[in-house]
């Protein structure tokens, strides 16, 4: 080390300190790097990899981008998962004895970037911390931006911790190593590279600093430890105060619809599963929103759809009064379009990267609070009202920065400029003598030019030489003798200073370098003057957002004439004319609406065996169910013409799609495991939902293990599920499982033609019309004849098959005594109801019991 250069050597220290990033050091109006870092930012950026000499054997690697064009260059950094760590020079260089100083002052990592570059509006960027204790997990997230801090715990379960995990998308995961790990193929999966940095908790004497001593308390040993963990890494890259960040929200996981990440990603919540864009998925259908805090609460309602039915229909109550209230909506539009993203502009206003602009965008959305807060006063919607009843509406913030900053400032706090004239005494006396001198430098301009004759002498600034007097070589002889030094020469001229300009020069610019001193100390006067108040604007900002959502919501309902549902805590799902909200949206043909109906009961049916070609439909139906039951449970209205929807505490579906295939698993192993926690975890509460359930296995065993899912799903679960299948022999089943109904596709054949008709009917499918497929494909004729006749011969066998199957049903003896539901208690997974002494014996307990 020690035949590096002094420099060389202080960058390897501080490099030490920052192994996991790339170290952007700061060297005159460049950031630039060194070594391995050189290399991988080089590539990365497609800038040019030079060398330097750094009195080792060899040149150093090097490359660097100026330091006002950094932000791109670092946000593309971050985008490629890349962390930066920013190394400044923290003493005045003219005044350093030897390398001048430096010190990282931040590390930007994809979890905490604050630039506006990096971040996309519309969504949250949470950087997320996981933690093990005491045979609990838990999960703190927080977005940097706005502020927001959620944590919450649960019994260490892997599937519990990736649900959780998963609802944040993270760009950033830090925690104990342990459960870091487990999350690593849950991050495979996303379409985005992901940070893991393992981290130990935070000194409990700087943590009590961020967080009160109450909101410290009241967290279990868990939680307090996820967000010690988070807490400890935000301090230690953004090494700064982060006044924003006050406010822990802890929730149970319970309070919300369980969506495990294969159905958010399947059901199309937040992104479509063929691009992973948000064009195409429910929150791009519903996401009506005027403003950015608006747009990412909609975000986070739909990835945590409630299960409290008084607030659920706390939320159907203002959709339905907006619904009916056009102007209204119209009215409230108008405002929100005029406010700003209050929750990111207090994140820079806490951060200390606000300027002038950032005030004066929170003072005019504030401006358009009253207005606001006035028409939901007066709505004849409760929830409305109650939202911004007593809400605080910041007038006196936007007062201030009213009187303090002018209309147009400057990006720049450091070229003055913007603090309003009259806010204060002594920088309006140094602005009129700023003013004053500039008028002194055009009258002596006037008195050369006369007393020299010279017309074209002109007086001009530059940072070297400061203020001179330019004169052009062809009228150099005009001048006067001795008065004149010269300081500059140009091809066409000469610059001069007299012993009058220089002594005015020093007052000038002493009274511009106090001027801008003192606006910048007043800017930050006011700044920290917010900051003090910030958990007002973080209040406020919330209710602005709801409200946003609110109309957002009420407005796609009107326009694609949803309907209120009527949300119970009973078990019955009755919908007419249901619809899928977005292939609704985007077909150009009428969409075909059916019915559901998942009840319990005499001659009900909880379970649907769903029966008919590829293409029919069934795999929309089942969807549809799903989002209707999710879009009822955020408080929006469905697509239906009636809507009765139970509370759903969970979703599971297994839907077949093309990236199945996560950590080089069979599907059909992915498939059976993810069956595994179906049946481990679904209540009678939870919607399940199968598609195509079996395949992926010969025929014999597909059919064989779909037949005793369905079976434990209907007399063990009791849940209310759709199953699709291509089996259509299954269908017998709908005779011995009393709670199940089959059903199909309908489908119309005209002569050689199929068409789908796409409605749901009683009954199965005749056959699947695979071999027609085939035949519409062009196969040849003898392979049709062929497939046909041997279908014909397969089918005689199976029938027989099915038949002696149906009479060894484990559960033939509750069918033939009529079905009563077993409690949940009755029966544990994988107990009795399998064993061979009562194949043998058809008098099963549950029925002598009866
Ligand atoms: P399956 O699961 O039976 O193979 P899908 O549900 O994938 O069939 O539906 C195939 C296509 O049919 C969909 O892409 C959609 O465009 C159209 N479709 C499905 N259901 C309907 C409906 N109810 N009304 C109109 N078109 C529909």
């Amino acid at each position: 080390m020690t035949a590096y250069t002094p420099m060389i050597q202080q960058y390897l220290s501080i490099k030490e300190g920052a192994q996991d990033a790339i170290l952007f050091f700061r060297l005159g109006d460049f950031y630039e790097m060194f070594f391995d870092d050189a290399i991988h930012a080089s590539r990365e950026l497609e800038i040019t990899l030079t060398g330097r000499e750094g009195g080792g054997d060899k040149k150093i690697p090097m490359c660097g981008v100026p330091y006002h064009s950094a932000e791109n260059y670092i946000a593309r950094l971050i985008e490629k998962g890349y962390k930066v760590a920013i190394c400044e020079q923290v003493e005045d260089p003219a005044a350093a004895k030897g390398v001048v100083r430096r010190e990282i002052i931040r590390v930007v990592t994809p979890g905490t970037v604050m630039e506006t570059k990096s971040l996309a509006d519309k969504a949250n960027n949470f950087i997320v911390s996981a933690a093990e204790h005491d045979g609990a997990y838990a999960v703190a997230a927080c977005d940097l931006t706005t502020g927001e801090l959620y944590v919450t715990s649960f019994p260490a379960a892997l599937e519990s911790l990736t649900d959780e995990v998963n609802v944040y998308h993270p760009s950033e995961i830090v925690g104990d190593t342990a459960v870091l790990e487990l999350l690593r193929p849950l991050a495979a999966g996303w379409n985005r590279p992901v940070i893991f940095t393992e981290r130990t908790p935070m000194d409990p004497a700087r943590l009590a600093q961020q967080f009160s001593q109450l909101a410290l308390e009241a967290l279990a040993p868990a939680r307090h430890r996820a967000v010690s963990l988070l807490t400890g890494y935000l301090d230690e890259t953004q090494k700064r105060s982060l006044g924003h960040v006050r406010r822990i929200s802890a929730y149970e996981p319970n309070q919300y619809m369980i969506l495990d990440p294969f159905t958010r990603r399947n059901l199309e919540l937040v992104e479509t599963v063929r691009d992973r864009n948000k064009k195409g998925s429910l929150l791009w259908l519903l996401d009506r929103t005027r403003t950015s805090m608006g747009a990412r609460l909609l975000r986070r309602w739909i990835d945590k759809p409630l299960l409290s039915k008084a607030a659920i229909d706390e939320r159907l109550e203002a959709v339905d009064k907006l619904y009916g209230n056009f102007i209204l909506r119209d009215e409230l539009r108008g405002e929100l379009n005029e406010i700003y993203d209050l929750e990111r502009l207090v994140g820079r206003v806490a951060y200390g990267s606000a300027n002038g602009r950032d005030l004066n965008a929170l003072k005019s959305s504030l401006r358009h609070v009253p207005a606001l807060a006035e028409l939901c006063a007066e709505s004849d919607s409760a929830t409305l009202r109650k939202l911004v009843d007593g809400v605080d509406r910041c007038a006196d913030l936007a007062e201030m920065i009213e009187t303090v900053i002018v209309d147009e400032p400057p990006v720049s706090l450091r070229e003055g400029g913007l603090i309003r004239a009259g806010y204060d005494s002594y920088l309006d006396e140094l602005r009129e003598a700023s003013v004053n001198g500039k008028k002194w430098l055009a009258e002596l301009e006037r008195r050369e030019r006369e007393a020299t004759g010279i017309k074209s002498l002109k007086i001009g600034y530059n940072k070297v030489f400061g203020y001179y007097l330019e004169v052009s070589k062809a009228n150099i002889g005009s001048l006067p003798e001795g008065r004149y030094e010269r300081k500059q020469t140009l091809t066409n001229a000469e610059r001069y200073v007299t012993p009058e300009l220089k002594e005015k020069e020093t007052l000038i610019l002493e009274a511009e370098d106090k001027m801008v001193d003192l606006e910048y100390a007043k800017f930050l006067e006011l700044r920290d003057h917010l900051t003090a108040h910030l958990h007002r604007l973080q209040k406020l900002a919330e209710v602005i957002a709801s409200i946003d959502v609110f109309q957002s919501l009420a407005t796609v309902s009107g326009e694609q004439r949803y309907v209120k549902p009527i949300v119970t805590d009973k078990y019955n799902f009755i919908v007419q004319e249901g619809r899928h909200p977005v292939v609704e949206a985007v077909m150009d043909a009428a969409f075909i609406a059916n019915d559901t109906s998942l009840a319990s009961g005499a001659d009900q049916s909880s379970m649907l065996l769903i029966t008919g070609p590829n293409m029919a439909g069934k795999s929309t139906y089942m969807r549809q169910v799903a989002l209707i039951s999710i879009m009822a449970q955020i408080g929006c209205f469905v697509p239906a013409k009636f809507a009765e929807v139970p509370l759903i505490d969970r979703i599971f579906t297994r839907i077949g799609a093309a990236d199945d295939l996560i950590g080089g698993q069979s599907t059909f192993m992915v498939e059976m495991k993810d069956i595994q926690i179906m049946t481990e975890k679904a209540t009678e509460q939870s919607l399940v939902i199968i598609d195509e359930l079996g395949r992926g296995t010969s025929t014999g065993e597909g059919m064989a293990i779909a037949q005793a899912v369905i079976e434990f799903v209907h007399y063990e679960v009791g849940c209310k599920a759709l199953v699709s299948t291509h089996f259509h022999e299954l269908a017998h089943l709908g005779d011995a499982l009393p709670r199940l109904a089959n059903a199909c596709m309908a489908v119309q054949e005209t002569g050689d033609n199929v068409t789908f008709l796409r409605k749901l009917v009683p009954g199965a499918a005749g056959s699947s019309y695979g071999i027609y497929c085939a035949q519409l494909a062009g196969l040849p004729d003898s392979i049709i004849q062929r497939a046909y006749s041997l279908l014909e011969l397969h089918t005689d066998q199976e029938d027989a098959a099915a038949a002696a199957a149906a009479a060894k049903l484990p559960y033939a003896a509750e069918a033939a005594a009529g079905y009563a539901a077993p409690s949940a208690e009755a029966l544990s997974p994988g107990e009795a109801a399998w064993t061979t002494e009562e194949l043998a014996a058809p008098a099963a307990p549950a029925a002598t019991a009866e």
